[in-house]
């Protein structure tokens, strides 16, 4: 049986693990944390539960592509309660409240009510909603590879997606807060700007909107821990096994060929590498020599980082009246990393049970503005690090107590995550976690092997920007199709 090191126990480095596994190979997982995940987490604090890597999945719901590859890494089982939040965003707005909500019907209704001004240009947005919504993701396998449980799309299925495919052209030109101005009412202005970024393109604005509304987008029960201890599951009753505090420094090459990878304490031979750090990472510091591949070159120059500010709070307040997520315009905005910050937006975990002490709940806020690395990491080097978090962890909690005076006072826990949080946990290029796609840019699709290198494949979010937990997926997957192929092994799925 060949053996395969995976590099990392991220959604990726997990799917790796258990279609290799499946396929016939036996894996051994290497991640440097002591816990798996990567950036698929959560933590406790004090009797909160912080949800800090999944908001929505894609492929959580039944007839979706995606759904059946998270059935196969076990991902969801026939025991997994999904929630779907509804509304699933909500902006609170010079005294009104507007929702996107889940049901296409009511969330056109809602709208024409909210904004009748705006009739002609709802209309439209409902249309390409409605549109986008027929999107299945295509899964495929690699020519040339013998696979047990192929996977093909029915024509009717790629027939359906024709119309939304014909506004990509337009939608990828713009932001989605261009797109969000062709509204008057101020209100869809900013919910629209703010369901995936106000900088990404409207494509991704409309993927988000369209997911949610087939039916799409739901929340695990239990969260990123519950999603990746059932894959954990998977991949140790297959019998996988996976090495924690076992950071990798190289991946050893000898004659053009892995022979394995270097650990604290040793080397561990392996006949092939998966490497699923982030790539961006893993190019630079893995190998001998920086890789310099045409691809890897693209990768470099044309990633453009997102990366958050991660701010948790615990408040000894029942928070259920409110919606699950919400954003509004400040009152006073506020500096931040030479950026204003004009709105906010909050996650609110009042009605998932276990995510905070009875009559408590677990707020979470993230702060998405460009590349913030050099401003943290200045702070660190200037012995500023915990004074700034601490600051903006201040500013953020007076404008939510002035926004909702029901939570003065009540904030009893506090956790910030920076970029250099996620770098240092994850490992991840700059500690950023995804890759923004502006308007106008050609998605990049990035190969699982380097040239010059045998039996070395990556995966991971950043192959297939602009990154998620899908294309963590996606790329674990076709990577131990390469494998597979390279050593004349059946592709099993199920
Ligand atoms: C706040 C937040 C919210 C998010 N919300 C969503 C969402 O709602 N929906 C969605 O689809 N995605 C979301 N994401 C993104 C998603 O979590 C990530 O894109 C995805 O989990 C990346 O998976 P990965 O396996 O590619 O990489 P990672 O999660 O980065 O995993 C890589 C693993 O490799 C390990 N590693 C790194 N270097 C080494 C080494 N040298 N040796 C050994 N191990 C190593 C790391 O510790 C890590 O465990 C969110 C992310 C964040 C931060």
């Amino acid at each position: 049986m060949p053996n395969v090191v995976i590099v990392g126990a991220g959604i990726a480095g997990l799917t790796a693990g258990i279609y290799a596994q499946k396929s016939g190979f036996d894996v051994t997982i290497c991640e440097s944390h002591t816990m798996p995940g990567g950036n698929c987490t959560s933590w406790r604090r004090k009797g909160y539960l912080f949800e800090g890597g999944m908001h929505w999945l894609n492929g959580s719901g039944d007839g979706k592509s995606l759904n059946k590859l998270w059935r196969e890494v076990g991902a969801i089982t026939g025991a997994t309660r999904i929630m779907y939040n509804d509304p699933f965003l909500a902006c609170d707005h010079e005294g009104q409240r507007v929702s996107l909500y889940r049901n296409m019907e009511k969330f056109e209704a809602h709208f024409y009510e909210t904004a009748p001004e705006d009739r002609e240009v709802i209309r439209k947005l409902c249309r390409d909603m409605r549109r986008f919504a027929r999107v299945n993701i295509p899964i495929g396998d690699i020519p040339w590879l013998k696979v047990r449980g192929k996977k093909k799309m029915p024509l009717g299925e790629l027939v359906r997606m024709i119309p939304a495919v014909s506004r990509m052209a337009p939608l990828g030109n713009i932001t989605a807060e261009a797109y969000a101005e062709r509204f008057k009412n101020p209100a869809l202005r900013l919910l629209l700007s703010n369901v995936v970024g106000p900088s990404y393109n409207a494509i991704s604005l409309f993927f988000i909107l369209g997911c949610y509304v087939s039916g799409d987008g739901g929340y695990i029960e239990g969260g990123s821990l519950a999603m990746v201890e059932n894959m954990v599951k998977q991949f140790t009753a297959l019998g996988g096994n996976i090495r924690y505090s076992s950071r990798v420094d190289r991946v050893l090459v000898s004659g053009g060929r892995t022979v394995g990878v270097s650990v604290p304490g040793g080397a561990i031979p392996a006949d092939a590498v998966i490497v699923t750090a982030d790539t961006l990472s893993a190019a630079d510091t893995l190998f001998d020599k920086p890789l310099t591949e045409p691809w890897v070159k693209i990768m470099r120059r044309g990633t453009e980082l997102t990366m958050n500010v991660f701010l948790c709070y615990g408040f000894e307040a029942d928070l259920s009246e409110l919606p699950d997520s919400t954003v509004f315009v400040l009152d006073k905005p506020f500096e931040y990393a030479d950026k204003t910050i004009k709105t906010l937006g909050f996650r609110n975990y009042a009605r998932y049970p276990g995510y905070a002490p009875p009559g408590c709940s677990a707020v979470t806020v993230t702060i998405s503005k460009g590349d913030t690395y050099g401003y943290w990491k200045n702070a660190k080097e200037n012995g500023e690090y915990e004074k700034r978090k601490q600051e903006l962890s201040d500013t953020v909690l007076d404008r939510l107590e002035a926004k909702y005076p029901a939570l003065k006072g009540k904030a009893a826990v506090r956790d910030t995550a920076t970029p250099l949080t996620y770098e240092r946990y994850c490992g991840t290029y700059h500690g950023s976690w995804m890759t923004r796609t502006a308007p106008g840019q050609r998605r990049a699709a990035y190969p699982c092997k380097a040239a010059g290198m045998i039996n070395v494949y990556f995966a991971g979010q950043r192959l297939i920007p602009p990154g998620g937990m899908p294309p963590a997926l996606l790329s674990g997957r076709t990577a131990v199709q390469h494998l597979c192929r390279d050593f004349k092994q059946e592709f099993v799925s199920s």
